[in-house]
């Protein structure tokens, strides 16, 4: 059995360090209370870490061994794998790519504590935050009103050309684009793959996405690396925690 949570796990011992939206579960020894429970054996994995293994098992890394995957939803996730492994680092906390800096100054504050890390400007949540900052200079837009909108409103109205939309999924892109280069400059990846609801938005900031990355990451890594969206959807963490669970 295997298991995958949002946010730090020590693999080893079967624990969650730290999960900021679950936080009940914080320090709880997962592995252990599923086995006693279940009477099976239990792995536990960080979801992203996760969905990266599946998109490369069964979804559009197929065939890579070297990829780094970016989960745009309601935060940022990322999994990094390198050479068919997946990178977790010294103390299990490793492709935190959602809390890279791409804004030191002024830059919104992030939930982690830090400030102007790319989750704030490129995930669901961000992009709800953008469009309510950015309605003033918009009293045109069809987003002007509206206390429960949603990043799929802000999408569906950028496919209509509303300008409000088309700038915060600019902006968007402009920084994902500055955390890609900074990622293809530091571990030269044969592919990005980018999945998470948000990614259905791929038309509109595609364009400004790349060209952050051909303007930022050094020539020849930019030019290989493929930047594809996922193609496992939502069960990129399944596959991924069947992946673990088979190949423990
Ligand atoms: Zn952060």
């Amino acid at each position: 059995m295997s298991v995958v949570v949002p946010g730090t796990v020590n693999v080893e011992e079967g624990t969650v360090v730290k999960a900021p939206n679950v936080p009940c579960l914080d320090g709880f020894r997962l592995t252990e209370a599923l086995t006693r429970a279940l009477n099976r054996p239990a792995i536990l994995e960080n979801d992203a870490n996760a969905a990266a293994v599946g998109e490369m098992w069964q979804g559009a890394g197929r065939g890579h061994h070297s990829i780094v995957c970016v989960t745009l939803g309601t935060g940022l996730g990322g999994g990094i794998v390198l050479d068919g492994k997946l990178w977790r680092g010294a103390d299990g906390s490793a492709a935190e790519i959602g809390h890279m800096c791409v804004d030191p100054f002024g830059g919104v504050a992030c939930g982690c504590g830090s400030r102007g890390c790319l989750e704030v400007y490129a995930s669901a949540t961000a992009i709800v935050r953008m469009t309510r900052e950015a309605r003033p200079r918009h009293p045109e837009s069809v987003l002007r009103t509206g206390e429960s909108m949603t990043s799929e409103d802000v999408y569906r109205a950028g496919l209509k050309g509303d300008e409000l939309a088309l700038e915060v999924f600019r902006r968007m892109g402009v920084y994902l684009g500055i955390g890609l280069a900074n990622l293809i400059n530091i571990l030269n990846p044969e592919m990005i793959v980018i999945g998470g609801g948000v990614v259905n938005a791929w038309e509109l900031f595609e364009k400004h996405m790349h060209q952050q990355v051909a303007e930022r990451a050094f020539p020849l890594p930019a030019a290989n690396v493929k930047i594809v969206p996922a193609q496992c959807g939502d069960d990129a963490g399944l596959i991924g925690a069947a992946w673990l669970a088979i190949n423990r």
